[in-house]
């Protein structure tokens, strides 16, 4: 069981010519509910790509916690770790405009009540196979999850998104480290990927640092290092990417693909995603994963 501890946010998006100023009332052209955060993006991911996969998380009392629960579930995730408390779920209200800027709130709500592991997620975790951990939870809450796993030896793989300093404490309970370029460089204040790299081996054995249509760069502190080049395809929306990429890669390295293999697999599952619209619902399965690498 690959066991993914952190957000689920619903997504609410309005598509307008130009975002409204302050004071300002404007007429959208759509809007759209996406059921997203980090943690819940990565669940989705893995469970699609063929991985036994629980959600460890909360949602509020409201219908987008209803939603989000309904969505995991749809896609095999086990929600027996998913609580509700009471108040909002988190959401991001994202203002999307012509020339496809944005402007993003996120109002943590029920993902920012999380202030560590709970029994039941210790429970989970002390049972899992791998942790999937990023940084929309308290940080706290983050730390004590990735000690845990690193008590029943569960290797922790760090999605360090959105970047914000990494404490000591938590690095040192992270096996593998998953940031694209933007946050490598706020990490580690390295200005090229390779430099990025060394900087990350020197705090966690191993490293992928992902580089949207270049592709991902891989190290271990034993010395390996590769460089997977992105399928090429045609990209409509690349939301997401990365989530469907880790959990992709945490499914191969359960079943014990060796690290090239395993960012093969990542980078087909990633490729087919981006082909599509949305988050969750971009995320290719495992048949077609399959289907993607026989070519
Ligand atoms: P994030 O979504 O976290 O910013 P990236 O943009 O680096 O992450 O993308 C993650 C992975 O998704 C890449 O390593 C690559 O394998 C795949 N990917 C992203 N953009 C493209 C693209 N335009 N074409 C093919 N693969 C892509």
């Amino acid at each position: 069981m690959i066991s993914v501890f952190g957000s689920a946010n619903m997504d609410l998006v309005a598509y307008v010519a130009q975002a409204p100023r302050t004071g300002e009332t404007v007429t959208g052209r759509a809007f759209r509910t996406i059921p997203g955060g980090k943690g819940a993006n990565q669940a989705i991911a893995a469970a699609r790509a063929g991985g036994r996969v629980a959600f460890l998380g909360a949602v509020g009392d409201d219908g987008f916690g209803a939603e989000m629960r309904a969505t995991l579930a749809g896609a095999g995730v086990d929600v027996r770790g998913l609580r509700q408390v009471s108040g909002s779920s988190g959401i991001a209200h994202i203002v999307v405009d012509d020339d496809g800027g944005n402007s993003i709130i996120v109002v943590p709500g029920a993902n920012g009540t999380i202030t560590g592991p709970s029994g039941d997620d210790l429970a989970a975790i002390a049972g899992s196979q791998a942790l999937l951990l990023q940084l929309e939870l308290p940080m706290e809450a983050v730390i004590g999850a990735a000690q845990a796993a690193q008590v029943s030896g569960a290797p922790v793989i760090l999605t360090p998104a959105p970047a914000r300093p990494l404490p000591e404490e938590l690095l040192d309970a992270v096996t593998l480290i998953v940031p694209n370029e933007h946050e490598a460089a706020a990490i580690t204040g390295a200005s090229g990927a390779e430099e990025a790299l060394d900087a990350l081996l020197k705090r966690v054995p191993e490293a992928v640092i992902t580089l949207g249509a270049a592709g991902a760069l891989y190290g271990s502190r034993s010395g390996e290092r590769l460089r997977v080049a992105a399928v090429p395809v045609k990209a409509v929306d690349t939301t997401a990417a990365g989530d469907t990429f880790v959990g992709a890669l945490a499914v191969a390295r359960g079943e014990g693909l060796a690290p090239a293999e395993a960012l093969r697999f990542a980078s087909a599952a990633a490729a087919l995603s981006v082909q599509r619209e949305g988050a969750s619902t971009s995320m290719p399965d495992r048949a077609e994963i399959d289907a993607f690498l026989r070519g």
